[in-house]
């Protein structure tokens, strides 16, 4: 039975493509990482189950389900030829997916054929947004001061992770700060240590967010972080309490002065009928009423 060595599985598990193998019998004997986060079945939920019985449930454009009469792997199982179509998974949570599938043959020494395996891309708008952004990633997407993304793209990254959450993905939290009292600060150092300011506050925020979250430069200094896990606003006050106080910890030496500044803040959690609009105008109405209530305060909501 094929299973792939621990280095291949290694690099297997760190692919964008859904990839699983089958034994003969169409029994699954590896399932990728990937394949998990796609179709919501575990590796050892896959194992446990026959390919064709009800998983999946690969079906064609038309709406036909491709496992009862014309099974794809059953076809490469028997004629060893590599196919590639488009069908629908069905996910763990009942809803269809959009899928690009290549299914080739696995090849026993003696010549004959010892399994199948089906490699598979996402095709939901989502998905395909992501992966263009990760191709994007250069410099027209990146704030030339501060290295955080831009605001174009910024919107881009906004858009696509409201379009996950609402299709049931992970919560998903938006802080908009804003520097506190910046135009002094340019009034009394210069706007040349006002950029040097707004770099490094930018670097603090960057370096204290986790893999998946955003830093957009969304306006001169306004920032929006965009944090995706499991939120409730207790949560969100405790995160955007430790980015107000990283940055109020950050030290800016510039010729011969220590400068220290503040945030303020507006958090809040994504609802289902939020738009871009809705939710980025109203992280900005509860930033505002932290600058109201004094400054260097996080405002939840
Ligand atoms: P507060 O937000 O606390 O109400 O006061 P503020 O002084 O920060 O007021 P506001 O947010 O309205 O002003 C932002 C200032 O930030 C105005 C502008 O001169 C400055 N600024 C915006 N972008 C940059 C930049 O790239 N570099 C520098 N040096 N200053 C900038
Ligand atoms: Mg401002
Ligand atoms: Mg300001």
């Amino acid at each position: 039975m094929y299973s792939p060595s621990s280095s291949c599985k290694h690099i297997l598990d760190n692919l964008f493509d859904g990839v699983y193998c089958l034994d003969t019998n169409k029994r699954v004997t590896f399932w990728n990482r990937s394949a998990e986060i796609i179709t919501g079945y575990t590796s050892d939920e896959a194992i446990a189950n026959m390919h064709c019985t009800n998983m999946l449930a690969h079906t064609d454009q038309n709406g036909e389900n491709l496992c009862e009469n014309q099974c794809p792997v059953s076809l490469t199982l028997s004629d060893g030829l590599t196919r590639e179509l488009n069908v629908f998974f069905r996910h763990k949570k009942g809803y269809r997916i959009p899928v690009s599938i290549r299914i080739f043959p696995l090849w026993a020494e003696d010549g004959s054929i010892s399994g199948a395996v089906e490699a598979f891309v996402d095709n939901s708008p989502h998905e395909t947004l992501f992966r263009e952004l990760e191709q994007l990633k250069d410099k027209a997407n990146i704030d030339q001061l501060t290295g955080l993304f831009t605001r174009r793209y910024g919107e881009i990254i906004l858009n696509a992770k409201l379009a996950e959450h609402q299709l049931g993905g992970r919560s998903m939290a938006v802080l908009f700060a804003d520097i506190d009292k910046f135009k002094t600060v340019n009034d009394v150092y210069g706007h040349h240590i006002g950029d040097v300011v707004l770099k490094t506050i930018s670097k603090t925020l960057a370096s204290a967010i986790r893999e998946g979250d955003y830093v957009i430069r969304w306006g001169g200094e306004e920032l929006l972080i965009v944090l995706t896990g499991t939120f409730n606003t207790a949560v969100l006050a405790r995160v955007a309490n430790k980015l107000r106080m990283l940055v109020q910890q950050t030290r800016i030496s510039a010729t011969g002065y220590v400068i220290e500044v503040t945030i303020s803040i507006g958090a809040t959690l994504t609802t289902s009928v939020d738009t871009l609009e809705t939710l980025v105008s109203r992280a900005d109405t509860l930033m505002y009423q932290s600058k109201r209530t004094g400054r260097n305060r996080v405002t939840v909501g």
